[in-house]
């Protein structure tokens, strides 16, 4: 069913035409998921008691602050305080620590109290969230690749996708046969070759037109290249929100 939800989600992305359908993809579910965490769900208390176990990120905390939803955010911060501090404190008692007395009579570690501290600010629902519909999405990505004609005809000509996704795709193409895996290698070498050369192209003119002889000539495609030429080999970072219903 998830599945069948990603398909279409997949299909949509790639038909807005950005530099990577997934990092759109991302984006647009990192938005539900902030907006999750300050709604309702937060009162269930499966999603609490997730929150309070892993906390956010401090680019998640960005995110939840930058949505002005004062006490929202609070209510969070402070649940999430309270299951810390008695943990804090542990991390400090080897005893706590280690957690049982066979353990306790062993040596100290010697990366005591900092593994412990490390583990407790180290985690972020959203990032795990996120992560997880990322591969879900990526997965589908491949799996059209692989059944839909029509959408392996659109990838082919799209812009296809950021270096990172590039890399996760790479990674995951391993669960396909052995010759899938090689067509769909040739393919992503060929779509990432393909649009960095036309990239390099767009930037390269944004640059010249720097040059005050150039002053007059026609920006073309090249007005947003270095958003797009950044959001291509880090991941979508610069520019208008992808995939964003609010949007005029
Ligand atoms: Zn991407
Ligand atoms: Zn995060």
């Amino acid at each position: 069913m998830e599945h069948r939800l990603d398909t279409f989600a997949v299909w949509e992305a790639l038909k807005e035409g950005d530099e990577c359908p997934l990092c759109s993809l991302r984006r647009k579910t990192e938005r539900q998921l902030v907006d999750r965490c300050l709604g309702g769900a937060v009162m269930i208390p499966d999603d609490r008691q997730r929150a309070n176990a892993a906390g956010f990120c401090a680019n998640h905390h960005r995110q939840l602050y930058a949505k002005s939803n004062r006490l929202g955010h609070a209510l969070l911060v402070l649940s999430r305080l309270q299951t810390l501090k008695p943990q804090v404190e542990k991390a400090f008692d080897r005893t706590g620590m280690v957690g049982s007395k066979r353990l306790a009579r062993q040596k100290t570690p010697s990366n005591f109290p900092a593994q412990a501290l490390k583990g407790m600010s180290g985690t972020c629902l959203i990032c795990r969230d996120l992560e997880v519909h990322s591969a879900r999405q990526a997965e589908t990505l491949i799996l059209l690749w692989q059944k839909d004609p029509d959408f392996k005809a659109r990838l082919m000509a799209s812009r296809w996708v950021c270096l990172p996704d590039a890399a996760m795709l790479a990674d995951m193409s391993d669960k396909l046969s052995e010759n899938a895996r090689k067509e769909f290698l040739a393919c992503l070498r060929h779509g990432m070759t393909e649009n960095l050369a036309r990239l390099e192209e767009e930037l390269d003119w944004f640059t010249r037109k720097f040059d005050y002889r150039n002053q007059d000539a026609p920006w073309g495609e090249s007005k947003d290249a270095l958003e797009r030429t950044a959001n291509k080999l880090g991941g979508w970072c610069l520019g208008p929100e992808p995939l964003d219903e609010n949007a005029l």
